[in-house]
């Protein structure tokens, strides 16, 4: 394995974004937004349209620019409009796993995009299909249409709906909902995954999972959506409502690491900026005497400029990107697969023959890209190579919409630092403190588990064995919620 840099990262498993706008070519605008969200996901795409009597929806495995041809957007006018890029798991990486979801409601139709992992949703799609409600995918995205559903059909408005439904969800997650005439967005009671709210003209609402997307469809950033809000927007305007209580802020830091594009802004400061402060404050934790401070391109490059300017050293470039070799269905032969991370990255003997050189990457998860990324500097003469890491040792597990391995596969969980740097061949190795990260991000509640072992949100038994190592018991802040502890039927007996 390990054809590209990407497969050694941790990986976002989706971006999503919403716009209501009656006026405008909703889809089109979608389009590009899903364009600037690419990052976050490329296994499939997927817009919904909101025309005021129906919904329609496109989806198909590809990236954004492969799913949609100019007339596919021509074809679909609309007031309200949802987009979904998606990074597909093992084991839902289907057609019917892309999204957006479309469900119907007695004769409301609904299509929902979804952003993260819902920690409870194989004994929620247990309960719905005894209940005799069909599944045709094995995701949680369509077990939380299907509750949507559920509940809505119950006598319930839309919005009570889904608020009954936030309820039951457990994990991160940040959600957007079209329905003909309406478009809602809604995120995790702990505000793990991150969504947002941008400005068009006036009466006109956009959402999406970064502010990146706003400025390629001109929208101005206005807010985040808040932990446990449901937002909706329509001909009556915006409404916010809390649709399940908001616990203790845990934002994911690794949007801040990693996932998000370093041109989307946080808090006031821009992601470029806070991964420049991570490399001075690795710089002042971790220094080094070398002669070039090089990145491992692109996600490594603002923090190994924050590291090269904090200690006076150089910074320059010492491996090429080839840009072009996206996520793709082609698979490479053995042949190719064994050429490893040089399908993707390349050393530049010119720049790093005979210098002691510092490689600052953004992390380091199984090691084995580092390893060989490494051994390419040596053999185009590099005469030392020490590396640094931007993010503290990743040593357990996400269960909230990002793509880890099990703990077994993390370096960090199975190595100390002594050994980490013998199996990567550095001549030195060092990584940021949990401590030195968060000084470098806007204040706030950050959820830290994949470094710490401290879960904001209770990580069920069921998954201790298969993705934790002997030894390692993880520290659950806080107990499921009431809601998500009841069945449907005792939910709603409540009311
Ligand atoms: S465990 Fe790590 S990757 Fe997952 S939400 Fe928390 S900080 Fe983000």
């Amino acid at each position: 394995m390990g054809i590209q840099p990407e497969d050694d990262k941790l990986h976002d498993e989706c971006g999503v974004f919403g716009v209501w706008a009656p006026k405008r070519d909703v889809a089109r605008m979608t389009y590009f937004a899903l364009r600037a969200l690419q990052h976050r996901g490329q296994e499939s795409a997927g817009i919904a349209v909101g025309d005021g009597h129906t919904v329609l929806v496109r989806k198909d495995l590809g990236l954004v620019a492969q799913v949609f041809t100019d007339s596919d957007l021509t074809a679909m006018p609309g007031k309200v409009a949802i987009g979904h890029c998606r990074y597909g798991t093992a084991g839902a990486k289907g057609w019917e796993s892309a999204q957006p979801h479309l469900s119907t409601i007695n004769d409301v139709i609904i299509a929902l995009a979804h952003n993260g992992t819902l920690v409870n949703f194989d004994s929620l799609r247990r309960e719905l299909i005894e209940m005799g409600i069909p599944f045709r995918s094995n995701t949680d995205s369509e077990v939380a249409a299907k509750l949507i559903g559920y509940f809505t059909q119950r006598g319930h408005r839309l919005r009570s709906g889904i608020a009954h439904t936030m309820h039951m969800l457990e994990g991160g997650y940040a959600m957007v909902l079209a329905r003909e005439n309406a478009l809602y967005a809604f995120r995790d009671p702990h505000g793990i995954r991150p969504l947002v709210l941008g400005k068009l003209d006036e009466g006109e609402w956009v959402v999406a999972s970064e502010t990146c997307a706003f400025d390629i469809v001109g929208a101005t950033y206005a807010r985040d959506v808040m932990p446990g809000e449901i937002i909706r927007v329509s001909d009556d305007g915006i409404v916010s409502e809390q649709g399940a209580p908001a616990a203790s802020l845990h934002d994911c830091i690794f949007e801040h690491v990693y996932f998000s594009r370093p041109d989307s802004v946080k808090g006031g400061s821009s992601f470029y900026l806070m991964r420049h402060r991570m490399g001075r404050e690795l710089a002042r934790e971790t220094p080094v005497d070398a002669d070039l401070v090089i990145s491992v391109p692109d996600s490594g490059t603002p923090a190994a400029e924050g590291y090269a300017a904090e200690l006076g050293i150089p910074y320059g470039t010492g491996l090429i990107k080839n840009r072009y070799v996206a996520r793709t269905f082609i698979q490479p032969t053995q042949e190719l697969r064994s050429l490893g991370v040089r399908l993707k990255l390349n050393a530049l003997p010119d720049a790093v023959a005979g210098k002691r050189l510092v490689m600052v990457d953004d992390s380091i998860v199984r090691g084995t890209t580092s390893k060989q990324i490494v051994q390419m500097l040596k053999n185009a003469g590099a005469t030392e190579v020490h590396v640094r890491s931007a993010s503290p040792m990743v040593k357990w597990p996400c269960f909230y919409g990002i793509d880890t391995a099990n703990q077994d596969q993390l370096i960090a969980a199975n190595m100390t630092l002594e050994e980490i740097r013998d199996f990567i061949g550095a001549d030195s190795l060092g990584f940021l403190s949990t401590e030195g990260l968060l000084a470098c991000v806007p204040e706030g509640g950050y959820c830290t588990a994949c470094f710490t072992g401290e879960y904001p949100v209770e990580i069920p038994r069921v998954f201790y064995e298969e993705k934790f190592l002997p030894g390692y018991e993880p520290n659950n802040l806080e107990p499921s919620s009431p809601g998500s502890q009841m069945s449907l039927e005792e939910l709603l007996e409540q009311d």
